[in-house]
C-alpha cells in the first residue's frame, strides 16, 4: 500500500489519506475505516487513480455524502474516492443547469429556484451530492433525476470518459444503469424550465416544511432504509407493526417515520443491521412482505 500511495502522490492526484475513518464521511456517523482514501480534483486525476489502483490490484468504491450509504464497523478494504472540490462548481446556460458530481444536491436545488428555474424543488431535502442522486436516480414530491437530467459524464473503470444521455442512464425506481457497469459521475446536465422564483420558493418551503413535521430531521440517519414495495409504503407496513421505537444498541426505529432510523450517537454498523434484520422478519412474517434496503452497504462484514 504504501508503495500505492508513493505513487499516487508523485502522480499529483489529490489528496490521498491512509485508513481514514469513515464514520465523518456518512450522514449516519457510522462506519470504520477506509485503508485508502483518495480525493481527485479533475478528471485526468481521477483517470490516473484508477490505472493505479488497477495497476495495484487494489478495489476500489466511491462514496459521496454518504447519505444513502451503511459503512461496515469493520470499514473499507481498498481505496475510498470520494470527488474533490474540482467537482464542486455549477454552471448555468439559458434553461439548463451544469453542476459537478461533488455539488451539494439541496444547493443546486435552492441556487435553480434563485435563477428563477423550476424543476428542482423535490430536491430541496436530499442531502447528497449530484453523483449520488444521479447514481440512486434519487427522488421525492413525485419526481425525481430521470424526470430532467439530459446527460452525465462518466469515467468508467478503465479510466475511459463518455457523455451519457438521459435514455441511456436506463433510469428506473432508484436505480441507474450504474448499478450495473461501475462508472463514476464527473458531471450532470438538467434541463429545467423557466418559472417563477416566488412559486419555485414557495413549493420548496412547503416541502421542507413537511420533511421537518415528518422527518427526524435533528437525528444521524440516511433517510428511507427501505424501499417502497409496489403500492405500498415501507413506513406504512413499519408503523402499522408497531415497530416505531424498536431499538438495537444504539440505533432505533425512529418514531418520527419508522422507515428511518436514527443513531443516538453510538450506534454501530451491527446495531442498524440487526434492526433492518428485525424489522423484515416481522414485516415478512405479518404481511408476507420482505422489504428490500434501499440504503446500501459498504465495505468488511
Ligand atoms: P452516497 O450515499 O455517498 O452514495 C450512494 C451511492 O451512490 C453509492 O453506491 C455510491 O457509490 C454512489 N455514488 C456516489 N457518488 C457517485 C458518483 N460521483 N458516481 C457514481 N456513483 C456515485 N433520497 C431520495 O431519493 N429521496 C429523498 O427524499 C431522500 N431523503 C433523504 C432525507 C434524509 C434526511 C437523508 C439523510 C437521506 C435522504 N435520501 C433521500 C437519501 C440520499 O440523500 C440520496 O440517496 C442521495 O442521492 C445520496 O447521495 P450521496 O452523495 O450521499 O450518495
Amino acid at each position: 500500500m504504501e508503495q500505492l500511495v508513493a505513487e499516487l502522490e508523485q502522480a499529483r492526484i489529490g489528496r490521498v489519506r491512509l485508513h481514514e475513518p469513515l464514520a465523518g464521511h456518512t450522514t449516519w456517523k457510522i462506519g470504520g475505516p477506509a485503508d485508502l482514501f483518495v480525493m481527485p480534483d479533475t478528471e485526468e486525476q481521477l483517470a490516473a487513480a484508477l490505472a493505479l489502483l488497477y495497476r495495484h490490484g487494489v478495489p476500489w468504491c466511491v462514496l459521496g455524502r454518504g447519505s444513502n450509504t451503511l459503512v461496515s464497523d469493520k470499514g473499507i478494504r481498498g481505496a475510498v474516492i470520494k470527488l474533490g472540490d474540482g467537482f464542486d462548481e455549477i454552471r448555468f446556460e439559458d434553461d439548463t443547469v451544469t453542476a459537478g458530481a461533488s455539488y451539494s444536491f439541496i444547493k443546486l436545488s435552492v441556487m435553480a429556484g434563485k435563477e428563477g428555474l423550476t424543476g428542482l424543488e423535490f430536491a430541496g431535502g436530499i442531502p447528497g451530492t449530484v453523483g449520488g442522486a444521479v447514481y440512486m436516480n434519487a427522488g421525492a414530491h413525485n419526481s425525481d433525476i430521470s424526470r430532467i437530467l439530459q446527460s452525465v459524464d462518466i469515467t468508467w473503470e478503465d479510466g475511459s470518459r463518455e457523455v451519457l444521455g438521459n435514455e441511456q442512464m436506463a433510469f428506473t425506481y432508484r436505480h441507474t444503469i450504474l448499478h450495473e457497469r461501475r462508472g463514476i459521475v464527473t458531471r450532470a446536465v438538467f434541463r429545467l424550465e423557466e418559472g417563477d422564483r416566488k412559486e419555485i420558493a414557495a413549493a420548496m418551503a412547503t416541502y421542507k416544511d413537511r420533511r421537518r413535521r415528518t422527518q427526524p430531521l435533528q437525528m444521524a440517519c440516511a433517510g428511507s432504509v427501505f424501499r417502497n414495495p409496489p403500492n405500498d409504503h415501507a413506513a406504512r407496513l413499519i408503523e402499522t407493526a408497531g415497530l416505531k421505537g424498536l431499538r438495537e444498541g444504539g440505533a432505533e426505529v425512529s418514531q418520527v417515520h419508522a422507515n428511518f432510523i436514527v443513531n443516538h450517537g453510538d450506534a454501530t454498523a451491527e446495531d442498524v443491521l440487526t434492526l433492518m434484520r428485525r424489522v423484515q422478519q416481522t414485516i415478512e412474517q405479518t404481511n408476507g412482505i420482505l422489504l428490500v434496503p434501499e440504503v446500501l452497504l459498504m465495505g468488511e462484514r
